[in-house]
């Protein structure tokens, strides 16, 4: 047992079924979990989707899995060697088409997402995950901004971080916006911490975080270094800090928020992601302007 992996596994089969359940799953479905763990999920989603991909970083659970799965089911791949050294990743992964399971033996987060969507021909995908904590919010993060991001999540969380996540409007944080610019998230049920083993400190939360299907075209460096500035002190007034921030004189900054139908008295977690867009989209067009301002001089 890994602790510094986050590895609290979820004992409660009950719980399994009701996560995977919720996750509507059909034959025609490919899912991605990441961190199988000992396969409580796994062998439950192999049973209702049509293939499962798993990541895994900890090769004592890989010789854990191979042991639970048939082998005419499950395909084990170890891109960072082990395999055979002579043969590509691809090479690896082709040919594992007709098993049902793939387990790759590596981290998620240095993993090249795109590609191995790709070679597995999973481009439309939905993600069922117990995730470990110490990792979530980089995790979400990958998994909305990657190339070929999943239709839908179904996750469990840190029952706070879900919580955070689908904040309701009004108390948002960056976490809410990063996941509500791309998605609708919300919770389905909480877990409490004795369904684990070792038992965390913490509850735990499911959430469903579900793909918007128009997302706006914008610079999201742009747009999350504004949000930052906007979050920098908590209880001050958007107009404070972003002038603090942006070094921008408070009536300026106070006919800019104007523009972009925000009162200069509002606070970050008052702002929706409709409010943070327009006024990107302010800040945007009056460098703009002024850069015209200046080569014209
Ligand atoms: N799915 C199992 C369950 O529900 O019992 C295990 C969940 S446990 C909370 C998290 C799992 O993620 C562990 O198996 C851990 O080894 C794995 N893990 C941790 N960090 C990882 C990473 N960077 N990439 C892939 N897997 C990781």
């Amino acid at each position: 047992m890994r602790a510094s992996l986050g590895q609290n596994f979820l004992t409660n089969k009950h719980i399994a079924e009701k996560i995977v359940e919720s996750a509507n799953l059909s034959s025609s479905d490919n899912v991605l979990e990441i961190g199988p763990g000992k396969g409580i999920l796994t062998e439950l989603l192999a049973q209702k989707a049509g293939r499962v991909l798993a990541v895994e970083i900890d090769s004592e659970l890989i010789k854990t899995l191979k042991k639970k799965f048939k082998e005419r089911d499950l395909h084990v791949c170890h891109p960072r060697g082990n395999g055979d050294p002579e043969k590509s990743l691809d090479s690896r992964l082709r040919g594992n088409d007709k098993k049902r399971i793939t387990i790759i033996n590596a981290d998620i987060l240095k993993t090249n997402l795109p590609k191995l969507l790709k070679e597995n021909n999973f481009k439309n995908y939905k993600i069922v995950a117990n995730l470990p904590y110490y990792i979530t919010s980089k995790i979400i993060r990958l998994l909305l901004e990657t190339r070929y991001p999943p239709a839908e999540m179904v996750l469990m969380v840190q029952k706070e971080v879900g919580e955070r996540i689908c904040a309701p409007s009004g108390k948002e944080s960056i976490l809410s916006i990063s996941v509500k610019l791309y998605a609708e998230p919300e919770i389905i049920f909480f877990v409490p911490r004795e369904n684990f083993d070792p038992i965390p400190e913490v509850d735990s939360a499911v959430i469903r975080i579900k793909r918007k299907e128009n997302i706006p075209d914008m610079d999201t460096k742009k747009l999350f270094s504004l949000v930052k500035a906007g979050f920098s002190s908590k209880r001050k007034m958007i107009t404070n800090n972003l002038s603090t921030s942006f070094n921008i004189p408070k009536n300026e900054l106070a006919e800019i928020l104007k523009k972009a139908g925000i009162k200069p008295t509002q606070r970050a977690q008052e702002l929706s992601v409709d409010d943070w867009l327009r006024l990107c989209d302010v800040l945007a067009k009056l460098k703009t302007q002024s850069a015209k301002r200046k080569t014209k001089t």
